[in-house]
């Protein structure tokens, strides 16, 4: 069957097996036992990680386990989305500490590429609320780990991307909420200072995300809308209920022609536009404010058939702003927008061996895969290796194994743990044999 991350590049025809219970995991690796093999969630990683010729899908490893609403615990399979756990938990009065910008993530995803959300200056990534999980190693036998046992086997596994076993299932630690409100302000910036200073200025306050128009040029490079987001408190405060299921499908691929500079410019102008002003607090459903993409389904296929590529970096302060402003001079130079420019102020990072945020400004783009936009990413992957900065895992398809080894300093522990747990690399994706951390046995379709 052919396959695709989000981005829909590259695509690849694979095996796929859906074991049902830790124990058809198990039955599985034994019957496939010479073949690399990677986990997939629900494919929402951009590019190749959860690619490979042969490929587990957790979809079905998704049971609640126990809920202990004392200590705001939950214990869930790893293939259960983070959207259905808010289904459970909000009514209850309790949310997830991390949330990425869809709600249809596994929670095994999440752990794997150890993501973060409009809050890890103040929350860290989703591996910092997992209290353990249970991993399903390439001979079979189950370990469980947290920061006390295994814990080499945590670090690795917590952003390793599928490499070190498959994640059955995982203990969570959860965050008291008085309603499902999230109140929400929107303040204008008029170029990158203002932005940068607006995410500074907020960093007290839970969520902190800016959109930026990343074709504006001189004095309005980096001008944005700063979106600054609090839990409503009391219980009484928030309108409960979900908003009316208003969704947008996108049933086929738009031609990428629609897609150009002067499309995009004028997306970008009209966003700007319609936040010219700043707005006081307004109260949000929180699926509105955490995946407002969710409205319109497989938006993936706007930017035409050959897909695209995101592209996320972190620079670490206190060079940040002066690579983020060479990357915007130079994607409005080049005419090769995006819709989706986002800016996040990153918190200090954990100690994953390949955990994606360390303290620093971090910047994702869209750009419709065509020729001419691998070169820039090349001359982009300069910048951002000349400011200390580094690419994140999950939405790469295309940065080189010197890339990779110079932007995650840690990478040689990691392969040593890997290499403990899985001697003959069966656990590799297209992503792992590219960035040499496999040999590359996958083939490529
Ligand atoms: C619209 C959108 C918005 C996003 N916003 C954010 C964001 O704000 N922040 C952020 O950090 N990320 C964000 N992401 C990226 C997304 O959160 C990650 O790519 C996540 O890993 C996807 O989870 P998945 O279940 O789809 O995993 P997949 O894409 O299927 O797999 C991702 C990786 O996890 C591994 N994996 C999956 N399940 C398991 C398991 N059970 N055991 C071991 N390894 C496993 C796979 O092998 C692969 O390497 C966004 C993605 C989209 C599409």
């Amino acid at each position: 069957m052919e396959i695709s991350g989000w981005g829909q590049y590259p695509r690849h025809t694979a095996t796929i097996i859906e074991p049902p219970s830790a124990g058809d995991v198990q039955t599985a690796l034994r019957q496939s036992a010479d073949l690399p093999l990677i986990t997939r969630g629900r494919g929402k990683s951009y590019g190749d990680s959860s690619l490979a010729n042969s490929v587990l899908s957790s979809r079905l490893l998704d049971n609640y386990i126990s809920l202990d609403q004392n200590n705001l615990k939950l214990q869930c399979g790893a293939g259960i989305t983070l959207g259905s756990i808010l289904e459970l938990i909000v009514p209850l009065g309790a949310f997830l500490p991390v949330l990425p910008g869809t709600r249809h993530v596994s929670a095994g995803g999440a752990l794997a590429a150890d993501i973060h959300g409009k809050n890890h200056h103040g929350k860290g990534s989703f591996s910092d609320h997992v209290d353990s999980f249970r991993l399903c190693l390439a001979n079979g036998e189950i370990k469980q780990c947290s920061r006390t046992r295994n814990k080499k086997l945590f670090a690795a596994t917590c952003g390793g991307m599928g490499l070190t076993g498959i994640v059955l299932d995982m203990t969570l630690k959860l965050l008291p909420i008085g309603n499902d409100q999230i109140n929400n302000r929107t303040v204008v910036s008029k170029n990158l200072d203002e932005s940068l200073a607006l995410l500074a200025e907020h960093s007290s306050s839970e969520y902190v995300v800016s959109w930026i128009d990343c074709l504006a040029k001189g004095d309005a490079l980096g001008r944005g809308v700063v979106f600054v987001g609090e839990h409503a408190t009391g219980q009484e405060s928030g309108k409960t209920g979900r908003p009316p299921g208003l969704s947008i499908p996108v049933p086929f691929h738009t031609p990428g022609l629609l897609l150009n500079r002067y499309s995009m410019s004028l997306f970008n102008n009209t966003y700007y536009g319609l936040h010219n002003k700043s707005q006081p607090d307004q109260q949000v459903h929180y699926e509105r404010y955490f995946f407002p993409l969710d409205r319109i389904q497989s938006w993936n296929r706007l930017y035409g058939r050959r897909g695209f590529l995101q592209y996320q970096l972190v620079l670490p302060l206190p060079a940040a702003k002066e690579g983020i402003r060479q990357i915007l001079e130079r994607v409005a130079d080049a005419g090769k927008g995006s819709f989706l420019a986002v800016l996040k102020q990153f918190g200090p990072g954990n100690d994953n061996y390949l955990s994606f945020p360390c303290e620093g400004i971090t910047l994702t783009l869209d750009f419709k895969k065509e020729a001419s936009v691998f070169g820039l990413l090349e001359e982009l992957d300069k910048i951002v290796l000349a400011h200390q900065g580094r690419l994140y895992l999950a939405k790469d398809a295309r940065m080189t194994a010197e890339t990779f080894k110079a932007c995650y300093p840690n990478w040689e522990e990691f392969l040593a743990v890997k290499q403990q747990v899985d001697p003959d690399n069966r656990f590799a994706s297209l992503q792992s044999d590219r960035l040499g951390l496999t040999p590359a046995r996958n083939t490529r379709s």
